[in-house]
């Protein structure tokens, strides 16, 4: 065992521990982050062999102009590429090609932008129960195709169901935003910005944490091969990972901590990427959504000339799915659906194909899902998760950003921050 115990040991070396860690690094602190993967970044995770530029198999967008992904950018010398998803979506009528929300059928179009101004007066319903996205719309008049569109555009954002999504903790979430609406690629890869933030910090991989026995003023950590001492801790591993109880805590948790924690659902996220010879789509061309099973379509290449990736995010039920084929078939599916989507139904897009994967993210060890939501009734869990235990047992993580964007890298450092202030950077 060391002799001389820590300030502070960082269990989790993901956008909200490597955020925790510099702050208290760069205050002095005598700290260690304890990553049990080989690699740091966790759900960030930047495939730099894949094609010319780098592709994010994890999160890929700048969430908001202000969001404070930006201003790391920026310091880190890197540089954005804006993208206008939701200003130029497309949309996939039933076995049609998509087009711009413009050209589609006039009913058609005023559903798609009825619900989402139904979805964005969200904040302004006060009190509101705390049901269901679902219920919420149904009491606005919409029927249950509705229900399937609204699920594609706005509970797969949230890696949820709209049965499932509390309405609560989306409205909370939409007050405490400050971070924009704009959204942005970072050019060079979400890789090299945390490469740069990681910079001189003391990190130790492969290293799965198992035990944390916790008391008055201090904390020891129990890995695989040792037993760490500090004053205190900040645990940033998803909460999708402590309702597993990888983590043992001695003694146990509060109740209503338990409680919390196991309040939190995370879902399947799944992204299937294909590359190309050539784009055969158009430049412009940055989003487009239907009602299949590969419902959201995007470029990562969106802004560099001539790249020719496409990809497919896909999360919940429909994210369950596609995880339960092999890959190629997996794959194959959604070339299918692509073919018609993009109306390139005169190319045999598997043999156009040069490079394809899918990920995942419910197979990932450390992650057992994409990003946590919180189902109706439960959305007061969110601050009792974040809360300190004790006074040396901090909590940071996307899934305790109360006050910020939860599901977001922006979300995840600010929560960092919080957690490194409470441990007095
Ligand atoms: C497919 C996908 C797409 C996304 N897209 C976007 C996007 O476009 N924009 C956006 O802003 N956000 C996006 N997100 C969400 C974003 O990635 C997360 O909110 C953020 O990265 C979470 O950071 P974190 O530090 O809270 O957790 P993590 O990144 O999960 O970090 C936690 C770390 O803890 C480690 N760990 C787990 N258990 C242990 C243990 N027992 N001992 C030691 N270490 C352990 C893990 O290996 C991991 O490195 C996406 C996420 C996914 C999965």
């Amino acid at each position: 065992m060391s002799t001389k115990p820590y300030d502070t040991l960082v269990i989790g070396a993901g956008a909200a521990g490597l955020a925790a860690a510099r702050k208290l690094h760069d205050s002095g602190q005598r700290i260690l982050i304890l990553e049990a993967r080989d690699r740091i970044g966790g759900r960030i995770w930047t495939d730099d062999k894949f094609t010319d530029f780098p592709i994010e198999l994890g999160a890929e967008f700048i969430h908001g102009e202000n969001a404070a992904t930006i201003d790391l950018v920026h310091a880190a010398g890197l540089t954005t590429i804006p993208v206008d998803r939701y200003g130029k979506l497309r949309w996939a009528p039933v076995s049609l090609p998509a087009v711009p929300l413009a050209e589609l059928p006039a009913e058609l179009r005023a559903t798609i932008t009825g619900l989402f101004m139904h979805y964005r007066a969200l904040p302004q319903h006060d009190p509101l129960p705390d049901i269901s996205l679902a219920q919420y719309l149904r009491g606005k008049g919409w029927d249950e195709e509705a229900l399937k569109i609204a699920d594609v555009l706005l509970a797969q954002t949230c890696c949820a169901t709209l049965e499932d999504l509390s309405c609560a903790d989306l409205i909370r979430e939409m007050r405490a935003d400050h971070a924009g609406k704009e959204e942005f690629r970072i050019r060079e890869g979400y890789g090299a910005l945390l490469k740069w933030y990681s910079r001189d910090l003391p990190i130790q991989l492969n290293t799965l944490v198992r035990d944390i026995h916790w008391g008055e003023g201090s904390v020891t950590v129990i890995t695989a091969n040792e037993t760490l001492r500090a004053r205190r801790c900040i645990i940033t591993v998803p909460v999708s990972i402590l309702a597993r109880g990888t983590i043992r805590f001695i003694p146990d948790l509060p109740e209503d901590k338990h409680d919390a924690i196991h309040a939190f659902r995370t879902e399947p996220a799944t992204k299937l990427i294909y590359r190309f010879r050539e784009p055969f789509w158009d430049a412009e061309t940055t989003f487009i959504c239907h009602n299949g099973l590969a419902t959201r379509w995007w470029t990562p290449g969106y802004g560099r000339d001539g790249a020719a990736v496409i990809g497919c995010f896909v999360t919940a039920d429909k994210a369950r799915i596609l995880d339960e084929q092999d890959e190629n078939r997996a794959l194959t599916w959604g070339l299918t659906e692509l073919n018609w989507l993009l109306d390139a139904r005169d190319t045999d897009l598997r043999k156009a194909s040069i490079g394809a994967r899918r990920v995942s993210w419910a197979f990932d060890a450390y992650a057992r899902g994409g990003y946590a939501h919180l189902p109706p009734g439960k959305a007061s869990a969110r601050p009792i998760l974040a809360r300190p235990e004790g006074g040396v047992l901090f909590f940071a993580g996307e899934a305790t950003a109360h006050d910020s964007n939860p599901q977001t890298v922006h979300g995840a450092l600010e929560s960092g921050w919080r957690a490194a202030a409470e441990c007095g950077a």
